[in-house]
């Protein structure tokens, strides 16, 4: 279950302060996604916080969908966010769209008018970008602009009826078009649109606009704090203009703080799409994406999400967060609770020689190195094994403790063996390793005189699993894939970002491994089983290596 730390941020600060004056008795906050992609871990952060927030403070948090464009709500993302949200632990008090609200914001629309202050313009909508004026220079009034209430309501009306085309009338809210923030200068409210709703159908022609509809379902939903992502910060005056000069029912408080940014990916729901319809990732949930779903199938645990983000914390700055914050998390997650294995990803096979021919042993060895609980399980072992192809140089140097001609290495939880011989195929490459095995190092004994500093891996011949194991690396090869704008993102990707390796050897006891179970596979990594495997032919993800390699391999990132 999820953790119990109330982490300390300046929002939480501010929601103590509320509640203890007594301005609020109960906390409500809600997470506002606009159904149009996948979720991604910046959407993470947003959950953490307004989901948590409803936990700790016992109060309520509502999902609701950011409907307020009239394009198609794709049914499949409505389901892939709510699963991403239950997946990373959370629950919503109620699903809410801003659509349920299009007659209440009609009526506020209607009072804003009513009050003189709003008007419908007819300027096209390049005038009014040019009234709106620069930062440097102040706006100019829409001859609109002292039209009667009278005349604004009538008009409302008729773009309401669909008497007109779109773009031929807005409804602005009436400001003041000299205002430093260019927000304020008498922003559209409402724009025409016949274009067919999901869920409203063809009710309305006339849709409002974002920044109208956003704070007044606040309002309406009693969301005492309505905690968005620092571009909002210049909307706050407007978003308070709202809630000030209508008759709502609550009064919601917008604060804001900074988005997560990771580096070597984008986190964006259009260039995301962009990776998916160009079909440089295999979808949304392709393990090298930063979305949830992609986080999922590669296999990071919901805990290591929370845990990042709670690391990264809730503050006003804007920063780029380094990749390895991410894995460091779920490896900490993961080692204390993660089954060890051995798998052979570049299998050579090693013939022991002075193994007894048709013979076999069990081995008994610990699941876990520090936890006892975990138990044990039997590695067999015969003649015939598999070691890594990266376990052995033919002349290798002399730090390499690894197996070379003639050298010796320890077999994990086996014996010492010395290679007698290699093995070529016509076409020169190595085939096989021949070796003798040293009995009197088994237990973890030295040889006589000498210590065996090296320790490999292996798989044993006879009842090895076959698996392809996907390796995935940063999607993007540039720390900042958007830094140069003149070229498109995607020539930015990593083209080693996936490696599938599909002649890959597995200890046995993975042949029917829980697909919700995660292993170490040691000195390789922690993988978990991808949904792409069948019966009898396992695929394995690496979720993370062991250790941060990245910077050893990349010493100029
Ligand atoms: P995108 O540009 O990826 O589409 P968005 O902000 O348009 O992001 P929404 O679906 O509108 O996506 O966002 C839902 C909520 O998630 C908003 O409150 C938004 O502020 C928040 N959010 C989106 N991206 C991040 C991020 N990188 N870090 C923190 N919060 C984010
Ligand atoms: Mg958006």
């Amino acid at each position: 279950m999820i953790e119990n730390t109330k982490p300390s941020n300046f929002i939480r600060q501010i929601i103590d302060q509320d509640l203890a004056s007594g301005k609020h008795q109960t906390v409500v906050t809600r997470f506002p996604p606009e159904p149009n992609g996948y979720l991604h871990i910046g959407h993470a952060k947003s959950i953490w916080l307004n989901f948590g927030i409803a936990r700790d403070y016992k109060g309520r948090c509502t999902l609701r969908y950011d409907d307020t464009n009239p394009v198609k709500e794709d049914l499949e993302f409505v389901k892939a966010i709510e699963q991403d949200v239950r997946w990373l632990g959370y629950e919503w008090s109620a699903i809410a769209h801003a659509s349920d609200y299009f007659d209440q914001l009609y009526v506020f629309a209607v009072e804003l008018i009513n009050k003189g202050l709003a008007y419908v313009d007819s300027l096209p909508a390049e005038m009014i970008r040019e009234y709106r004026g620069t930062l440097t220079e102040p706006g100019k009034n829409s001859p609109d602009r002292e039209n009667s209430v009278a005349v604004n309501l009538e008009e409302f009306e008729r773009m309401k009826a669909g008497e007109l085309e779109d773009g031929e009338r807005v409804l602005r809210a009436k400001i003041d078009m000299s205002s430093p923030n260019i927000n304020m200068r008498d922003p559209v409210i409402y724009r025409i649109r016949h274009h067919e709703h999901q869920r409203t159908g063809n009710k309305w022609c006339v849709y409002p606009m974002y920044d109208f509809t956003h704070g007044l379902s606040d309002a309406i939903e009693g969301v005492t704090h309505s905690l968005c992502t620092l571009e909002f910060e210049d909307h706050r005056p407007l978003y308070d203009w709202f809630i000030n000069n209508i008759d709502v029912p609550s009064t919601p408080r917008q604060i804001e703080f900074s988005r997560l940014n990771l580096n070597y990916t984008v986190m964006s729901k259009r260039l995301l799409t962009q990776l998916v319809e160009s079909h440089e990732v295999s979808g949304w949930d392709d393990p090298r994406m930063p979305t949830i779903s992609g986080l999922r199938r590669r296999g990071f645990t919901p805990a290591s999400v929370r845990k990042f983000i709670g690391q990264v914390g809730i503050t006003k700055k804007d920063n780029v967060i380094d990749m390895v914050v991410l894995e460091n998390a779920v490896r900490e997650d993961l080692d204390p609770v993660t089954p060890r294995a051995m798998a052979v990803l570049k299998p050579l096979k090693l013939v022991i020689e002075n193994y007894p021919e048709d013979e076999a042993e069990q081995i008994e060895v610990a699941n876990h190195p520090k936890n006892a609980s975990m138990g044990t399980r039997y590695l067999s072992l015969s003649k015939e094994l598999y070691i890594d192809h990266d376990d052995f140089m033919e002349d290798p140097p002399a730090k390499f403790f690894r197996l070379g001609p003639g050298r010796e290495v320890r077999l994990r939880n086996a014996f010492v063996v010395v290679c007698t011989d290699v093995i070529r195929n016509d076409a020169g490459q190595i085939i096989e390793l021949r070796c003798q095995y040293l009995p009197e190092t088994r237990n973890g004994q030295q040889p006589e005189g000498r210590k065996v500093k090296g320790i490999i891996h292996w798989v044993n011949c006879s009842d090895a699993i076959d698996a392809e194991v996907r390796l995935y690396d940063r999607l993007f090869q540039d720390a900042n894939p958007l830094a140069d704008r003149s070229r498109d993102f995607q020539k930015a990707i990593n083209p080693d970002s996936l490696v599938a390796l599909k002649d890959c050897k597995l200890e046995s006891s993975l042949g029917n491994a829980d697909p919700a179970t995660r292993f170490q596979f040691e000195r390789v990594g922690y993988f978990f089983l991808d949904p792409d495997s069948r019966s009898g032919a396992p695929v394995f993800n690496r979720i993370v290596t062991l250790r941060d390699s990245w910077a050893k391999i990349n010493p100029n990132r």
